[in-house]
């Protein structure tokens, strides 16, 4: 089957001929109908040989969507046929974290060496995906493939750090989005289903402002280095009660501290390698800064169960896998409005 591989460190990933997996007891296959394209995979390949803690090849791609094609042994919960969207953050299923479906914070996952599809296991972006058990396909129940796709993760993880600061997002409250692209878009999104809060979204680009406009942010702000005075302004000089970065970069991050209001939460989402010093003075008294991974099972289901009400719209521009590689240059290049998704079998 064709996947697409990061092979090389620092050279750009390939579409190459694997061999087609085959289930083991206990697992299931998909063939694979949508693969979404994360930032995250830039991280993986920035990364010098000697941090990069998967082995290469690595078949790229947490974000899928597929149905069922064979089931291994003992394998009941699933049947052939059935279209799933997969849970990307993959626990071992009875630690404290995952009896709580929170396998994105699996106690044991590092000592087991259990890796997500795309980070670390064989990912989605590929003819066929293997995954390690029934516990983590959702069934999309009409959910349209593309669409579903960038839920697993663009949706999930502004979900799960967004639900952890609803009770701050009371009406006449202000969150701010710093970084509209895959993440981010969808974040305004559910700001705007979930919560009263007036949403104003920062971007360097004008396109991608226009965006989240379209999507819901009451107010955009180019993201420079007035950008924190002008949110001030905006909220007459209280702040924002939640700010959620998705770049995460040593500038973006301290428009986030510039900009929080006191006892805010800030979640710093993006992968920039940006750090917010915490102590007495150096924030609004009281705020709350943390750097949340992915999402808890549960709230996957909850995603999905919102998309389907018609809350959530993700923006995606799609491509077959041979042009995959042409997906992560364009993402790279910030050509991308929304989420750009792989149909391996399209
Ligand atoms: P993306 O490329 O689709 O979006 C990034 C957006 O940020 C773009 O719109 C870009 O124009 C904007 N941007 C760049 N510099 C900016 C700045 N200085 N100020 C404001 N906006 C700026 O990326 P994505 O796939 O949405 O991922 C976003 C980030 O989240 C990445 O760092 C990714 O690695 C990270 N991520 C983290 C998790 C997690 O679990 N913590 C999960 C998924 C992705
Ligand atoms: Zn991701
Ligand atoms: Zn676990």
């Amino acid at each position: 089957m064709k996947a697409l591989q990061y092979r090389t460190v620092g050279a750009p990933p390939e579409v190459v001929h694997v061999p087609e997996p085959e289930p083991g007891p206990g697992q299931v296959l998909l063939k694979v109908t949508a693969a979404g394209v994360c930032h995250s995979d830039f991280v993986v390949m920035y990364r010098h040989a000697e941090r990069l803690h998967y082995d290469l090849p690595l078949t790229l791609g947490h974000e899928g969507v597929g149905t069922v094609v064979a089931v291994g042994a003992g394998v009941t919960a699933v049947q052939e046929g059935a279209a799933v969207a997969v849970y990307g953050p993959w626990g071992c299923g009875s630690c404290a974290k995952c009896a709580e479906s929170k396998e994105n914070y699996c106690l044991r996952a590092d000592e087991l060496r259990i890796c997500p599809p795309g980070l670390g296991a064989p990912g989605a972006i590929a003819e066929y995906l293997l995954v390690d058990n029934p516990r983590h396909l959702v069934p999309l129940h009409g959910l349209d493939p593309v669409a579903a796709v960038p839920l697993t993760d663009a949706g999930l993880t502004p979900y799960h750090a967004i639900k952890r600061s609803l009770p701050k997002l009371t009406s006449g409250s202000t969150a701010v989005v710093i970084g509209a692209g895959g993440l981010g878009h969808v974040a305004i999104q559910l700001l705007r289903a979930l919560t009263p809060a007036r949403v104003i979204a920062l971007d360097v680009s004008d396109d991608k402002l226009r965006l989240a406009r379209e999507v819901g942010a009451h107010e955009t702000v180019l993201s420079d280095a007035g950008a924190a005075s002008v949110v001030r302004k905006l909220t007459d000089g209280i702040g924002a009660e939640a700010v959620f970065d998705f770049v995460g970069t040593p500038p973006t991050v301290r428009t986030a501290g510039e900009v929080a209001a006191v006892e805010a939460d800030i979640s710093i989402v993006g992968i920039g390698g940006g750090a917010l010093p915490v102590g007495f003075g150096y924030l609004p008294h009281a705020v709350s800064v943390n750097a949340p991974y992915w999402g808890s099972r549960t709230e996957l289901v909850e995603v999905l169960a919102l998309a389907r009400s018609g809350a959530v719209s993700v923006h995606t521009e799609t491509f077959s896998l041979d042009d995959a590689p042409l997906a992560y240059e364009r993402l790279h290049a910030g050509e991308i409005i929304g989420r750009a998704v792989i149909l391996p079998n399209g």
